[in-house]
């Protein structure tokens, strides 16, 4: 199947459908202004009519009791994806700017985790235990129900799966809100997906739309049993507010802000290595684990600074489609002129070590190109150490003791992830069980394995995906007494 990006509409009970709004949403790629798709701005109807399919599917039909059936139809979506994937791959990067080799890193990881998922679904287990001579209790899970899916924008394919596969593993149908900036890539999965007979009409359904609209639907509407959000901790406090009057199951996985602590013995190549590719090869530092706090014993700081910004001149920023680009674009002219707004707040507060522009040379005049750029004797507390820039920014502060290191780590309101350099496995450990977040990586970064759990401490997030509790995140418990008649 050739994969199309016509006029998007809207999957809805099996159907493609226009929205009632009449209306589109252009989406443009970032590195070259160019129209990519135009996608439903859909409306509050359209949303309802999505999750009374769902509804329906799950009431109705018996995808709730099939796991082999789901583990077939998820099968057949991973090889639907991989049979797919180069041309998957393009459409994210002139979609979403990302560099090429991560779009394709990206589509295999997206299918890598359906893959885990589709061998879990006949592993969905509960407890059983004889309490007395009379009796049986059983725990079992069950689907939570109606699932609402919104997605952000920078990793579409993946952070879309990792709530989607685990939510229909569990028995769940869902209703997918992708994010507006990258509809395209979304609607060409679930193009895919639609091409697969045996997933009954209505398990899944995609609706594209303003976050304001079409996610404030899926958070408010009583029918929906849970939410699987990503993106900004702002908007997440939103969801909880806008969920809280149907007291629905949430399932949060928010912003970060995550140091890397590098001792005086850490191997320097190896750490700096791994903040370059934490910080900024993925996608131009917006990325919600990237390694944007660099914590530098005293010792190593100035050759830490001058070798990391050696490397860093060495990258090449520019349109994601060129095989040899480091760095793409930022998403928007609204997420650029954040960005650009740190930077100046930044040169108030710290030293600016490189970068520190808008890049408009030849070509990159028509994206929104940012230079890698580092601030250096960051003082904790300042704009730039405490906030998500979620831009190509990377602060470094140096460090006299391991205490002084933690307590800089652990000082803002996020909890995501984080790293630690060293080459005594004693440090190491002490102060990876002292950071406070989610994920801590050793002489390592950005390894998130579909089996391990992922996700945020603090502000960063509630609960987890990936892995068995991933999948634990989907379901109800239900006790069921049984008395035994004698
Ligand atoms: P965002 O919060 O702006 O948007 C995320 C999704 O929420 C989009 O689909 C958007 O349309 C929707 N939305 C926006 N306003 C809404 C509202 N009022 N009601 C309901 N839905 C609404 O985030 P983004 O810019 O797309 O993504 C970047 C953010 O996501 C960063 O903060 C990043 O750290 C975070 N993120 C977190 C993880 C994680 O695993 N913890 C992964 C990726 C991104």
């Amino acid at each position: 199947m050739q994969i199309e990006i016509p006029l998007l509409r809207n999957f809805i009970g099996g159907d493609w459908i226009p929205s009632s709004s009449g209306e589109v949403i252009i989406s443009r790629n970032p590195a070259t202004g160019e129209e990519i798709s135009r996608s439903q701005k859909s409306t509050v109807q359209d949303v309802r009519m999505a999750i009374e399919a769902a509804e329906n599917s799950f009431n109705t039909t018996d995808w709730r009791y099939e796991p082999s059936r789901r583990a077939d139809c998820l099968h057949s979506l991973v090889k639907k994806i991989r049979d797919h994937a180069e041309s998957l791959s393009n459409l994210m990067t002139v979609e979403s700017g990302k560099p090429i080799r991560v779009s394709r890193f990206e589509v295999a990881r997206a299918a890598d985790i359906i893959d885990y998922y589709s061998g879990l679904c006949r592993n969905v287990f509960g407890r059983a235990t004889e309490l007395s001579r009379q009796s049986l209790d059983l725990v079992v899970r069950e689907p939570v129900g109606i699932v609402g899916i919104i997605s952000p924008w920078n990793w579409p394919l993946v952070l879309l799966v990792r709530s989607m596969a685990p939510a229909l593993a569990a028995g769940n149908t869902v209703v997918v809100k992708p994010a507006s900036y990258t509809p395209a890539i979304n609607i060409a999965f679930f193009q895919l997906l639609s091409t697969i007979n045996e997933f009954d009409k209505g398990v899944v359904n995609c609706v594209t739309g303003p976050g304001e609209i079409v996610g404030s639907e899926l958070a408010t509407n009583n029918k929906v049993n849970m939410i699987s959000f990503t993106g900004d901790t702002v908007t997440g406090k939103k969801i909880v507010q806008m969920s809280s009057n149907s007291i629905k199951k949430l399932s949060l996985e928010l912003g970060g802000k995550s140091p890397s602590i590098i001792f005086a013995d850490a191997q320097l190549d190896n750490a700096i290595k791994g903040c370059l590719s934490g910080a900024w090869l993925s996608c131009a530092g917006q990325v919600c684990y990237a390694s944007t706090r660099l914590i530098v014993h005293r010792k190593i700081h100035a050759e830490f600074v001058r070798k990391f910004k050696d490397q860093i001149s060495s990258l090449k920023v520019g349109n994601g489609l060129d095989e040899t680009v480091d760095v793409g674009p930022i998403i928007s002219e609204t997420q650029l002129d954040d960005v650009l707004n740190y930077i100046e707040t930044g040169k108030q507060e710290a030293n600016l070590v490189i970068g520190g522009r808008r890049l408009t040379e030849g070509n990159l005049s028509k994206g929104f190109f940012v230079a890698p750029t580092i601030f250096d004797e960051v003082r904790q507390g300042s704009r730039i150490e405490q906030e998500e820039i979620f831009g190509p920014v990377v602060t470094v502060s140096p460090f006299e003791t391991e205490e002084e290191a933690i307590q800089m780590a652990n000082n803002t309101i996020y909890g995501l992830a984080g790293s630690v350099w060293t080459k005594d496995v004693d440090t190491a450990i002490r102060v990876a069980k002292q950071v406070r977040a989610g994920t801590v990586w050793v002489n390592s970064y950005s390894s998130i394995p579909p089996s391990m759990e992922y996700g945020g401490y603090k502000q960063s997030g509630i609960g987890r995906m990936l892995g068995l509790e991933g999948l634990h995140e989907f379901t109800e418990m239900k006790h069921i007494g049984l008395h035994i008649s004698s």
